[in-house]
């Protein structure tokens, strides 16, 4: 993301780096499990559903209908259950 021109100053400004420090911190504070997912997952454009990616979406788009499956999917809603997925994979997998 740091990468789009949109996006890379909030980020930068945000200090991901920093950003995720802090959490793996507080996680092992409260006794929880700290994972990190590969960055370049499609998160937003792979239905949770039905494993569909689509190709380009554009980053106004809030919802989507998967051409698959045919489900509406809010774009944040359906990001949080790929990388819930993709972190509970890694738990059971590993990397
Ligand atoms: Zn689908």
């Amino acid at each position: 993301m740091i990468k789009n021109p949109k996006l890379a100053k909030p980020i930068a400004d945000a200090s991901w780096g920093e950003f995720t420090r802090q959490l793996e911190y507080k996680a092992k504070w409260a006794g929880r499990v700290y994972i990190e997912i590969d960055r370049f997952l499609p998160s937003s454009k792979r239905c949770h559903c039905c494993g569909f990616v689509s190709e380009s979406m554009l980053l106004d788009v809030c919802s989507w209908i998967c051409l698959e499956c045919e489900r509406k999917h809010d774009r944040d809603v359906n990001a949080a259950c790929n990388i819930k997925a993709a972190g509970l994979a890694v738990l059971a997998f590993g990397d």
